[in-house]
């Protein structure tokens, strides 16, 4: 990659629009910040708008927006909000890639929208693909825009595919960490607290997705992405614990060969990869110790322990808009257990009730998406205040 790149972060405040900042912060310039997306983290924001001088900012609401004008020096940067606000950076003209980086259904039509803008996406927003794979997929054919995964599993697996035709692929294994309660009994899950549950024995995360990482809900949305973004048929999707987390994800071939991602677990790996591909970033990690660092090992799930990752097959199996019902139900149900309105056990009885009284409907336009996940989310609301 020669010339500069111009991005846009949405999320620039989370967990990976930081990485995001700090991979442009090291890129010698061939990286550089156009826009930048935050939610109301006004104070993170206000230091990256110092660092990085963007054309365009965008946060929730006026009230927020005008907060930040008092904080920092907004000089020839136009400040703007909301849903319009977000789309105004999503499509910016000057923006060559943007990336996707915000929590929740709330990335997907802002992503939506830098997709029909002809923008090529950084995807760390796996929410815009559970809650509307087909309709984004077939708005990524149409622009013909690369969806770059930042996912680590799915940089994997798209790393793998590098250079192969997708008529050559026997299966897909994601691998998955097992998250911090693979060793702990059943029975002591229903005590688990918000505090324990965020606390991911590998990789440091945002609240929601440590969540759901413990639940093993991530690697169920992670499994609805991957049919969408590689355009796999469910049942060669499969899910295989690998405490390690050095085996970031594989495909295997119909001559049986195996190809597998091997690295260590650090975000600006996958970032890197996405925003320089089809180049590669120099990053100064620690090589891996291979001799040292003991045996790489293998488990199937408990789906009895962790029945989050049963119900996102189920939903997938259902199709239509049952994955935007899991995604809605679970990001309630998500919120209330970490406000500490539902036990952790309380999630999947919440997402497992709403999938199956709302069920599926067809999935022909954002609108059916939008109709099924505010659906899905009233009706989550509900059951979390019931079994308050
Ligand atoms: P964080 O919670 O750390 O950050 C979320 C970002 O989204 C923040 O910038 C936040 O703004 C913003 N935000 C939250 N709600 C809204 C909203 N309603 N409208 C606009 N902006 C909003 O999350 P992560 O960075 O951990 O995750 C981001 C996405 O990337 C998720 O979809 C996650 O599944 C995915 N992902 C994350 C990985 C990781 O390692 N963290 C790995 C792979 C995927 P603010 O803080 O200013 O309010």
């Amino acid at each position: 990659m020669n010339e500069q790149k111009n991005i846009v972060v949405l999320g620039s405040t989370g967990s990976i629009g930081t990485s995001v900042c700090d991979i442009v912060r090291r890129s010698k310039g061939r990286l550089s910040i156009v826009g930048l997306g935050a939610g109301k983290n006004l104070r993170l924001l206000a230091k990256q708008i110092e660092e990085f001088s963007p054309d365009k900012v965008a946060v929730m609401s006026k009230e927020l927006a005008d907060e930040l004008c008092k904080m920092v020096s907004l000089k020839n940067i136009k400040v703007l909000w909301g849903k319009s606000g977000y789309k105004e950076l999503a499509s910016m003209a000057s923006a060559d890639l943007v990336v996707s980086a915000m929590v929740g259904a709330a990335g997907l039509i802002p992503t939506v929208y830098a997709i029909e803008a002809g923008k090529d996406v950084a995807l760390a927003n796996k929410e815009t693909l559970v809650a509307a794979g087909p309709l984004v997929m077939k708005l990524v054919e149409e622009n013909r825009v690369n969806l770059l995964p930042i996912d680590s599993e799915h940089s994997a697996i798209f790393q793998c595919l590098q250079g192969y035709r997708d008529s050559m692929v026997k299966r897909i294994i994601l691998t998955a960490s097992g998250g911090p309660f693979r060793q702990k009994p059943k029975e002591e899950l229903s005590s688990i607290t918000p505090e324990e549950a965020i606390a991911h024995p590998n990789w440091s995360m945002g609240a929601k997705i440590s969540v759901d990482s413990s639940t093993l809900m991530n690697k169920g949305l992670e499994v609805i992405e991957a049919r969408w973004l590689f355009s796999v048929a469910p049942e060669t999707i499969d899910v295989v614990v690998h405490p390690q987390s050095i085996i970031h994800s594989m495909v295997e071939y119909v001559d049986g060969s195996i190809i597998a991602q091997m690295g260590i677990p650090d975000m600006r790996v996958p970032i890197s990869y996405a925003l320089y591909w089809p180049d590669r970033m120099e990053l100064d990690l620690p090589s891996l110790d291979l001799v040292n660092m003991g045996a790489l090992t293998f488990e199937e799930p408990d789906l009895d322990k962790f029945p989050c990752l049963g119900l996102a097959f189920e939903a997938l199996n259902m199709g239509g808009t049952a994955t935007t019902v899991l995604n809605a139900a679970n990001e309630v149900a998500v919120e209330a257990f970490l406000k500490g309105n539902i036990s952790y056990l309380q999630i999947p009885q919440i997402i497992s009730m709403v999938l199956h009284e709302v069920g599926a409907q067809e999935m022909n336009s954002l609108d059916d998406v939008l109709r099924a996940d505010a659906l899905a989310r009233l009706k989550a609301q509900e059951k979390a205040g019931l079994l308050h």
